[in-house]
């Protein structure tokens, strides 16, 4: 693939910039600058830099954010900051999307990628994969909320009942939540479907993929397993 397209595709600019800048010197390929914006190269797995920043060459991005609080998943955010504002712009300008959004004071695993038939296979109601939450609750959880929460419960304006795959008590006001579906505000319908309220909200995992030692606010990309075991 030529230089132009190839940084093209990664979301770095128009082509005439990328051209702009291969000319001037800005593109490195390797540790090698490269001049000439028809240079072909095999992109899959290419590294390469623009004005410094490292990248590497990917057909589809699969990536992890560690969603802090205060940031709507939308590119056009409403009242506060966009989970874009913590990736690089590139990303955003290649069409990478989150699967599932989470609200903006919901902290933890959020999923981002531009693959779309993955995107919409997870996004699509058939395709349960399972979501841990750590639920903070205003109210002491008793033991007849966790029965109500595990045997179904039905949401307001929503007749279809929702049942906890799993539901542990961690502490007096701390749950562990597994859900397949991904409805609308689901986990915070549901405790007050069994009449508790939540005060924090944070997604552990999404299938296998867990934050690890991830720093609020940072990312990084899916392992192959980890997109694997998302199919
Ligand atoms: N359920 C909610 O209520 N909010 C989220 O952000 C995610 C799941």
């Amino acid at each position: 693939m030529q230089l132009d397209r190839l940084l093209q595709s990664q979301g770095w600019g128009s082509r005439k910039q990328c051209q702009q800048w291969i000319r001037a010197g800005r593109v490195t390929v390797g540790d090698e600058i490269v001049t000439r914006p028809t240079a072909t190269f095999e992109p899959d797995g290419l590294h390469h830099a623009v004005d410094g920043e490292a990248a590497v060459w990917r057909a589809s991005l699969y990536l992890l954010l560690h969603k802090p609080a205060g940031h709507e998943c939308s590119r056009e955010p409403q009242a506060h900051d966009s989970v874009f504002s913590l990736l690089p712009a590139r990303f955003a300008a290649r069409g990478v999307q989150p699967v599932g959004r989470l609200d903006q004071d919901t902290t933890g695993v959020l999923l981002l990628t531009d693959d779309g038939p993955l995107l919409h296979r997870i996004s699509s109601p058939r395709h349960h994969v399972p979501k841990t939450y750590l639920v903070t609750c205003r109210h002491e959880i008793d033991d007849a909320q966790i029965d109500a929460l595990l045997g179904g419960v039905v949401l307001r304006d929503d007749p279809a009942p929702v049942t906890a795959r799993q539901c542990e008590r961690v502490d007096a006001r701390r749950l562990t939540l597994v859900i397949g579906e991904g409805r609308y505000h689901q986990v915070k319908r549901m405790l007050a479907a069994v009449g508790n309220r939540v005060e924090a909200l944070h997604r552990v995992a999404v299938g296998t993929v867990t934050l690890g030692d991830l720093a609020e606010g940072q990312w990084r990309e899916l392992t192959a397993d980890e997109v694997t075991a998302l199919r």
